[in-house]
């Protein structure tokens, strides 16, 4: 009568008892009912009522015991509710229709978080469809949890899967630093599906939005959150301007010839990367190329100067300076160089709304390398509604299930 025991104590039921425990089939057969006279919740309400009769006899996965699987057995009871009429009740150890006990969905779904799903599948001994719907239920259950009241920024940024064949949109919650949302595609429908289950309260509340220079995402923020604030992420501008030199040098290497060419091989990165960054021998050979009279010096200098415009602490000091850097930058005669001027000129509204506001997409840069490992430990989801199941149950944040009993 131990096993009865524990799986009172792991269920954590008072209006059930266990009836038998057999071993057959490879399995431990836990078979329960209800007990006698006992008024039962209602599933819509969780009232007491009282018990009518029984339907169909249903099977719950429970968590297994010394590696022997663990199958749960009843036959839930019909109440007769005084609000709802006649109602299955609602059985403790049950969630939705999941073949699966609710203890086994909180210890799946802990550990999928830190596992690969096929791990978890096989120390658990269920499928891996298992482990999918217990990620479901878990969402399911921290959406329910989280109203999400509180969020004022939200940075949005793009993912690859299939190895950049797909594209999946990321909102993030820059404050509390959590994914909130990922769907396919970075069309405006993608970020317009997100807007239409944010729902247009949340909506309101959003004060700003970091995202990069990408039009489909800008014209969706105008129609769908025209109140908010739009900030270009810092991290993206200089990606675009080192994009713009990495041009310069490539068109170097083919304009100049001889001893020029030569020594701008292999210096894709000495002109990339921070100064301090630099290893000694990069150092040693940046300190003569920048001797050379070459377009990718000036290029060069350019970009280490754009840095200083994020010292700024004021909005105006800052549009000053960025006007002085168009004025060089245009007048460098270095066509990729005028082209990025040119494009912030454009965006300079949403550039400088940084210094109002102060939000980057620094932390989802983190978050989304970590998406990554996600995505690379389950070696590519099949679908993308299972991608989207692992993005917000590894970096959402929500509340977990918590049964009686922990594991
Ligand atoms: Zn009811």
């Amino acid at each position: 009568m131990l096993i009865s025991s524990i799986v009172r104590l792991t269920l954590g039921i008072k209006d059930h008892r266990v009836v038998s425990t057999t071993l057959g089939n490879n399995e431990l057969q836990i078979h329960l009912d209800a007990k006698r006279g006992r008024k039962l919740p209602c599933a819509v309400c969780g009232r007491p009522c009282r018990a009518k009769d029984k339907i169909r006899e249903r099977r719950w996965l429970h968590v297994s015991l010394w590696g022997i699987p663990v199958c749960l057995y009843y036959c839930p009871r019909r109440v007769r509710c005084p609000e709802h009429g006649i109602k299955v009740e609602r059985v403790p150890w049950n969630i939705g229709k999941k073949p699966v006990s609710f203890p086994l969905i909180t210890v799946l779904a802990f550990w999928s978080r830190m596992l690969a799903w096929d791990q978890v599948a096989r120390l658990f001994h269920v499928s891996w469809n298992t482990v999918r719907s217990a990620v479901d239920a878990a969402i399911a259950y921290g959406r329910t949890c989280e109203q999400y009241q509180s969020v004022r920024f939200i940075g949005i940024d793009e993912i690859s899967r299939k190895k950049g064949h797909v594209y999946h949109t990321q909102v993030y919650d820059l404050e509390g630093k959590r994914l909130l949302w990922t769907g396919a595609h970075r069309d405006k429908d993608s970020l317009r599906r997100f807007f239409a289950w944010w729902g247009e309260e949340r909506t309101a509340a959003i004060e700003g939005v970091c995202c990069d220079m990408w039009q489909n995402y800008i014209d969706v923020i105008r129609e769908r959150c025209g109140e908010s604030v739009i900030v270009f992420d810092k991290f993206h501008i200089v990606r675009h301007l080192l994009e713009a030199v990495d041009k310069v040098r490539r068109m170097e290497i083919k304009a100049v010839g001889g001893v020029d060419a030569e020594a701008l091989k292999g210096t894709r990165y000495i002109w990339l990367k921070n100064p301090w960054n630099l290893t000694d021998r990069q150092e040693a050979r940046l300190t003569d190329l920048l001797k050379r009279n070459l377009r990718i010096v000036k290029a060069y200098l350019l970009k280490e100067s754009f840095r200083k415009l994020w010292d700024y602490t004021r909005r105006a000091w800052a549009a000053n300076y960025l006007k002085r850097w168009f004025w060089w930058a245009t007048h460098s005669r270095i066509k990729p160089l005028r082209d990025f001027a040119w494009m912030l000129r454009r965006h300079e509204e949403a550039i400088l709304a940084y210094f109002d506001l102060r939000i980057d997409n620094g932390s989802v840069e983190a978050m989304n390398n970590n998406a990554k490992a996600i995505s690379h430990r389950a070696r590519g989801y099949r679908s993308e509604t299972t991608f989207s199941l692992a993005m917000i149950h590894g970096l959402g944040k929500l509340e977990l299930p918590k049964c009686r009993h922990t594991f």
